[in-house]
């Protein structure tokens, strides 16, 4: 084994899913994270995709890119917003990923005859991944994606409990988060599902260390009790999860119910957990401010926090920090094609990221509005684009548009265009412009001024580096086919918007802002990736500061 010191923690789920497990495990890793540990996070999904690039933003919620560039669901947000680290490709690990490293591995031969099975290369190369996935950590946490007893699941319970074979049982500590419902009828709380999902655990050879029981009030101790006992787990061991209103109270629940002793046993070491900062930003989420910022996100698919729940999480937590309330408004798209008028009476306009027409004739004119009534505005990806099109068009090219959307014969009116070999590739899974990408920062723009006094102020970590001329170089991740034209560039700056990041070699736009709007900034990446709940994205921070700083 590589990392002999790490230990391992695996959370599995009975009854339903979709009751927290995620949030349940990422809370574990904040709190032994807390504790003063190198800690790691990993998905194991038993979906047949590959990965969630091509997955339904509708269905699935949004897609999540990791630095070294693979699309992931959002899970691994949670993830790195729990523990303020950064996942990698190692840090999500699909059936369909595995499957297809299977069979390529025995189609070039590397199996030398052998029949190939679930038990045991399905779930040895499981195993593999956590090895790796592990390798820089004191403890990681592998989250089970649905319930135990699911068909599609059993290899990835197997090969956890093979794994502790490798490691040592000692060094494993298995989780079961499990649904209690209330039956309203019967006005009675119900533990015969969770029995059965442990039953069905037992039956695949693991004794949980800790049972989650989540319910939605808080439960009496009784039904934890009787679960232990027809379970045959001790009472200690079973602890109850009732619903809280934020996600970010999570590890404070957690903590309440008594695990940290089994944590503490398990690492065996009892130093309390410094909860400061979380402490801090609960009590500043909690609190009602005399201000509060109205923000419009002006999106494709609106009122569900999934589709964006990088964006919105970024710009509850600068909220927070920067104590004002945050009142998001949903904007749909293509309601503001028909009514701008939708727009009035909003402090700030973000412009997500997107894909495809429909609703985008919405978004360049939100942009529009934004520079022409000097409405705080931050571009994200698509945002950019769109920022980009409506200040050519404010610049005289009437017929400016993206390739994306298909509108124009000529390309002559393409001030977004397709970039260099991505041509073909439009509807294929893992080619974008992926993961982490550098950009050079001009001396003096907004951008650099704001990513400067952010790492100066230690509040944003995540790789700027001042250069000597007095740009700043930033590290954001990408998602994206399209780009800038620069050779329209002149028209662009007439309608009010200057390129302010490029990449190193100059070649791709990568940030513009409009120096004459109180805060007019857009960017081709995607910095909600990088923000986090105790340290907000700097340019989610000065954006909703200015939204505040109502003209
Ligand atoms: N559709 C645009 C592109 O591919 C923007 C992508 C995005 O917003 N993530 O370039």
């Amino acid at each position: 084994m590589k990392n002999k010191k790490c230990k391992y923690i695996f959370v599995t789920g009975g009854v339903l899913s979709g009751v927290g497990k995620g949030i349940t495990a990422a809370s574990i890793g904040a709190i032994l994270k807390a504790k003063g540990y190198r800690v790691t996070m990993q998905k194991c999904d038993p979906y047949l995709n590959v990965d969630a690039g091509l997955l339904n933003p509708v269905e699935h919620g949004e897609c999540f890119v990791t630095h070294d560039g693979v699309e992931t669901d959002l899970d691994l947000g949670h993830y790195e917003r729990f523990l303020d680290f950064e996942t990698s490709k190692y840090s999500i690990t699909l059936s369909g990923s595995i499957y297809k490293e299977l069979i390529e591995r025995e189609r070039s031969g590397g199996f030398h005859g052998k029949t190939v099975q679930l038990v045991p290369h399905f779930t040895g190369l499981v195993c593999e991944k956590i090895e790796k996935a592990s390798a820089e950590s004191d403890i990681h946490i592998v989250e089970i994606g649905g319930t135990v007893g699911d068909y599609e699941g059993l290899p990835f319970v197997e090969a956890i409990r093979l794994f502790a074979n490798k490691v040592g049982r000692r060094n494993c500590l298995y989780v079961s988060v499990v649904y209690v419902p209330f039956i309203h009828t019967s006005n009675e709380l119900k533990t015969k599902p969770a029995q059965n999902a442990l039953k069905d655990l037992r039956g695949f050879g693991i004794i949980p260390d800790v049972v989650c029981v989540r319910t939605e009030e808080p439960c009496p101790r009784e039904i934890c009790e009787k679960i232990a006992a027809f379970s045959g787990i001790s009472s200690d061991a079973v602890v109850n999860l009732p619903d809280i209103s934020s996600v970010y109270d999570v590890p404070f629940n957690v903590l309440k119910s008594g695990v940290l002793a089994i944590l503490n046993d398990f690492v065996d070491d009892t130093c309390e957990p410094d909860m400061s900062r979380w402490e801090e930003f609960s009590r500043r989420r909690a609190k009602e401010y005399a201000k509060t910022v109205r923000i419009g996100l002006v999106a494709k698919y609106v009122g569900n926090d999934d589709t964006y729940m990088c964006v919105t999480e970024a710009l509850k937590a600068a909220a927070a920090w920067d104590k004002v309330n945050l009142d998001l408004k949903w904007v749909n798209a293509e309601d503001v094609e028909k009514n701008v008028g939708l727009l009035k009476g909003l402090d700030g306009i973000v412009v997500p990221g997107g894909f495809g027409t429909r609703g985008v004739e919405g978004k360049i004119r939100a942009a529009k509005y934004a520079l022409e009534y000097n409405i705080p505005y931050l571009g994200l990806c698509l945002g950019l684009q769109v920022a980009c099109i409506a200040a050519a068009r404010r610049g005289g090219m009437k017929d400016a548009n993206s390739e994306e959307f298909g509108a124009n014969e000529k390309d002559e009116n393409n001030v977004i265009y397709i970039m260099e070999g991505q041509k073909g590739k439009e509807s294929t899974g893992g080619t974008m412009r992926l993961g982490d990408y550098k950009a050079i920062l001009k001396p003096k723009s907004r951008v650099a001024k704001i990513y400067q006094k952010a790492a100066e102020k230690d509040e944003y970590v995540y790789g700027t580096e001042a250069l000597k001329d007095g740009g700043v170089e930033v590290v954001e991740r990408h998602r994206h086919r399209y780009e800038v034209n620069q050779k329209f560039l002149d028209e662009i700056r007439t309608g009010g918007v200057e390129v302010s990041g490029l990449s190193p070699d100059g070649k791709l736009v990568e940030f513009v802002e409009a120096p004459s709007c109180r805060f007019f900034v857009a960017t081709q990446a995607h910095p909600e990736f990088k923000s986090r709940p105790l340290h907000p994205h700097p340019l989610f921070r000065e954006f909703v500061k200015a939204a505040g700083n109502k003209k």
